[in-house]
């Protein structure tokens, strides 16, 4: 039966191609979409040059299960459309992540978005720019990982949309906050169908490093009811990450949790040999089976949160880009690794609100009428990490 709008299906395992492939069926996907002629977006994350095994980036085998099933379905006008963040190549990204060899080989195109030119959107009563082939979409199907985020303290469904925005509406995304406008595009673009993977995300960054072994698949059909249930996932209280109330509150989903129906499966193993459970619709002899799994509907993991909020009280960051904050916190955690966090006295200002003002130490090109600047948009995390520690044995030496 088709996936209710408060149904939220979650599959536990290893089998990736597999747990996709039960969620589809599960949720009977095929019969959400109007026609077998509607041109399908698959929109996965596709953040920037980091491995999916480094909890940055949408699993490509849960985008090829996705396109096979819908191929089989019947539906042939799939594309893949994607911008990296801002500081990195959505092309070289594809490349790196092998994304292009599989799409040529499974014949589905994909739209490098950072090529397209912005056309004016109204959403929810602001105005923004969106990517112009975004348009072209009849039914989009969001793939993003479930990651932590060190500006909004997580990143889902809902700022997934980001990547279907020109870059310089990024950078002004960021300077009104990240909140208000993610809330809007949610009820600009609409998300028809959601597959979180939450295999193996970074549970503190959007750009990875860290990864968490989950070994989960979400679907939903409602973007905010989908971050709501993840914020839990993450002991995150929804009333922290702003823009899910924004988005509920502008029409584009419902935040209710005490509303909505959560199905849970996991991957049977070989100890489960012999005990009734279900194969996964349309399954074939010898594939996996999934047994119902009602004690995984909720399972917590902590966030390692609370150390980067520690980190992060070195820098004063007005309006950055995810990209330049994002490369600031690991710099600060090698630093910190090396004892050198403690010595730095000065704060480290980072963001588009520095540009045209006179500070001491800053990091990227908006702070270059800084004494202390450091060039670059965004500078990499090396870079930052030298940069800092050269100013610290500096300002050391200068005492001595
Ligand atoms: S230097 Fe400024 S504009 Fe460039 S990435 Fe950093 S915050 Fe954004």
């Amino acid at each position: 039966m088709k996936m209710k709008k408060n149904e939220i299906h979650v599959v536990y395992g290893e089998d990736i191609a597999g747990m996709t492939r039960h969620l589809l069926e599960t949720a009977d996907l095929a019969a959400m979409i109007p026609s077998r002629d509607v041109k399908i977006g698959i929109k996965p994350n596709l953040v920037g040059q980091v491995t999916a095994e480094d909890g940055a980036t949408t699993h490509r085998e849960v985008v090829r299960a996705l396109v096979e099933y819908l191929q089989e379905k019947g539906f042939g006008d799939l594309v893949v459309l994607e911008s990296s963040w801002v500081g990195d190549s959505t092309e070289q990204t594809v490349r790196f992540l092998g994304y292009d060899r599989m799409l040529e080989e499974l014949g589905v195109p994909f739209w490098d978005l950072q090529k397209d030119r912005g056309v004016s959107r109204d959403c929810a009563g602001m105005e923004m720019q969106v990517c112009e082939r975004v348009l072209q979409i009849g039914f989009l199907i969001n793939v993003p990982v479930l990651k932590g985020h060190c500006q909004t303290r997580m990143t889902c469904a809902l700022k997934n949309m980001k990547g279907l925005i020109p870059g310089s509406e990024k950078r002004r995304f960021h300077r009104l906050g990240l909140h208000e406008p993610i809330g809007h595009l949610a009820a600009g673009i609409r998300q028809d169908f959601i597959l979180v993977d939450s295999i193996c995300g970074d549970l503190t960054m959007e750009d990875g490093g860290s990864p968490v072994q989950q070994d989960r698949l979400i679907a939903a059909c409602d973007p905010v009811l989908c971050d709501t249930y993840c914020c839990r996932l993450l002991e995150i209280d929804p009333a922290r990450v702003p823009y899910i109330g924004i988005a509920a509150g502008l029409g584009a989903g419902s935040a209710d949790l005490d509303r909505a129906v959560v199905r849970a499966w996991r991957e049977a193993t070989g100890g489960d040999a012999g005990a009734p459970g279900e194969r996964p619709a349309g399954g074939e002899a010898g594939a996996h089976a999934y047994l119902p799994a009602p004690d995984l509907t909720l399972k917590p993991t902590p966030s390692g949160w609370k150390d980067i909020l520690r980190i992060s009280e070195k820098a004063e960051a007005v309006d950055s880009c995810s990209a330049c904050y994002g490369y600031l916190i690991p710099a600060l955690q090698m630093l910190e690794q090396e004892g050198l966090l403690e010595r730095l006295t000065e704060k480290v200002c980072i963001g588009q609100g520095y540009r045209g003002k006179r500070g001491v130490l800053g990091i990227g090109s908006c702070t270059r009428l800084f004494d202390h600047t450091l060039a670059g948009c965004p500078p990499t995390e090396t870079q930052m990490y030298q940069f800092l520690k050269d100013f610290i044995l500096a300002g050391e030496q200068e005492a001595e």
